[in-house]
């Protein structure tokens, strides 16, 4: 990866760390969700608003480091007015894609791109993946219909 690229991809996971979208808290929640990295320490909590099938509105709310806080502001920014069978599409994308998987060509990751850059760091990958995991968790969980834990990146 050239040195350009990844001062790009720094620029966009830094200005999603400064100012974290899908940051106010929804008035009606229809799942809620909480997870947590205990090897970085990252903390999160997420709540959904749905539309039928589609989800309407997004809150999440990360205390952590740079790349957790930001990849659950692009989540919340991607996500937003998605149905659930394209969001859970998207997450198992972004999880193989920090597994070193190929991305499929025909998905457009907008600056979800940016966290290709974090699989060299391995530490890093469990911060990257801290809200997919809680938003995984948080739509198996209300699919089986069954009550949610706290979601763990361990
Ligand atoms: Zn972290």
């Amino acid at each position: 990866m050239s040195d350009d690229l990844n001062n790009l991809y720094r620029d966009i996971l830094m200005e999603h760390y400064k100012f974290p979208r899908g940051r106010k808290k929804l008035e009606h929640a229809d799942i809620h969700n909480e997870g947590q990295n205990p090897s970085c320490g990252d903390e999160l909590e997420m709540e959904l608003q749905l539309d039928g099938d589609k989800i309407k509105d997004i809150y999440v709310s990360c205390v952590g480091c740079a790349v957790s806080v930001a990849s659950g502001s692009m989540l919340a920014d991607t996500i937003k007015g998605k149905t659930l069978a394209e969001v859970k599409k998207i997450a198992a994308v972004i999880r193989g894609m920090l597994k070193g998987e190929d991305v499929p060509d025909n998905i457009d990751l907008g600056d979800l791109e940016s966290l290709r850059g974090v699989k060299k760091f391995p530490v890093r990958i469990k911060c990257a993946l801290l809200s997919w995991t809680t938003l995984i968790d948080a739509l198996a969980a209300r699919e089986q219909g069954a009550e949610i834990r706290t979601s763990t990146t361990e």
